[in-house]
């Protein structure tokens, strides 16, 4: 081995982790400090029902602006926020202000029916006892519609402590609440997992949606999963979905839901109480798969 070489990707690989760790204090510092300011704020991507086209649930994400040059990315703050114990904090800001937005939302598209889907971290679960306790709560004490309600969950956290998960998803249903699992097919993907938990949607995750092609690997995934999913009476949202051809075989592989920058990118309840966003143009309905009458 040349040792000068061994050195300096030592170095190298040094230098990177310390920069990454420096990176990781100056966010999560800022994070803290917008969170004491109170300066969360929620944007909303619609989801959209085939064929129809029509939005049937928005799905709130969490935004907040930080007072740096930094780029970063939403996950990466609510993977801080996660270790820090501070998701749930993020969790309920965001609970309030989407459960406020929803009846102005459905007045403004005049649909009654239009459900918030909201993002439940259970990453603190162990030391908070029960995340889904505390969204219960929330949802309770809120003026709601709660069968208009999704709380969408994300896998592993789900099927890691299953048997204590599946009472509070039962008891989210019984308030008429629907739960989701989120980034299907990014962490154990068990099927067997999902035969035996009630949840009302499956989420794919993007990672599958990507450059699909009838041939591919992802398509007969979706394909199977749909059939699963639809015996179990749940239904299949496809997420980042953003061309004609995605659009046209997800619509073959018979997804339920849509939901991508193909429609409409996640906005402020601001745009979309103003702009009268369109996201289901009719010229995407041409690309919906034809079935042939048999
Ligand atoms: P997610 O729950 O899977 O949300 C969907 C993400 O995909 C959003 O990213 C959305 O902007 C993005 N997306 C939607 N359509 C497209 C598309 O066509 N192309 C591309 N490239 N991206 C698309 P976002 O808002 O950055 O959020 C990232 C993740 O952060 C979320 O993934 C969710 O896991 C987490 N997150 C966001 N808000 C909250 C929250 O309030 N609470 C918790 N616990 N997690 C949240
Ligand atoms: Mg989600
Ligand atoms: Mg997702
Ligand atoms: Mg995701």
């Amino acid at each position: 081995a040349n040792p000068v070489k061994a050195y300096s990707s030592l170095y190298y690989f040094d230098r990177r982790l310390a920069n990454r760790f420096g990176r990781y204090q100056v966010l999560a510092k800022l994070l803290k400090k917008a969170l004491n300011e109170q300066a969360v704020e929620v944007y909303y991507q619609p989801i959209v029902a085939i064929p129809s086209l029509q939005i049937e649930e928005f799905e709130a994400l969490f935004r907040i602006q930080l007072d740096t040059e930094l780029e970063y990315e939403i996950q990466e703050l609510i993977s801080i926020a996660e270790a820090n114990n501070w998701i749930n904090e993020i969790d309920t800001m965001v609970t309030k202000i989407a459960l406020n937005a929803l009846p102005d939302i459905q007045k403004h598209y005049q649909d009654d029916n239009i459900a918030i889907a909201i993002n439940r971290s259970l990453a603190n679960d162990r030391i908070t006892h029960c995340c889904l306790e505390d969204t219960i709560d929330i949802l309770l004490a809120s003026n709601a519609d709660l069968s208009k309600v999704t709380i969408e969950l994300t896998e592993s956290a789900v099927f890691e402590n299953f048997q204590q998960q599946k009472k509070w998803v039962e008891k989210l249903q019984e308030y008429g609440v629907k739960v989701a699992i989120d980034d299907f097919g990014t962490g154990y993907s068990s099927f067997a997992y999902l035969s035996n938990l009630p949840v009302n949607f499956i989420k794919i995750d993007r990672s599958f949606v990507t450059d699909l092609t009838l041939d591919s690997n992802e398509y007969a995934m979706i394909e199977m999963l749909c059939k699963l999913a639809h015996k179990i009476g749940a239904k299949v949202i496809a997420e980042g979905v953003e061309t004609v051809e995605e659009l046209s075989l997800l619509s073959r592989a018979k997804v339920d839901l849509l939901q991508g920058y193909i429609f409409s990118r996640p906005l402020s309840l601001e745009n979309i109480l103003t702009n009268q966003v369109q996201p289901y143009p009719d010229s995407l309905s041409e690309h919906l798969y034809q079935r042939s009458a048999s």
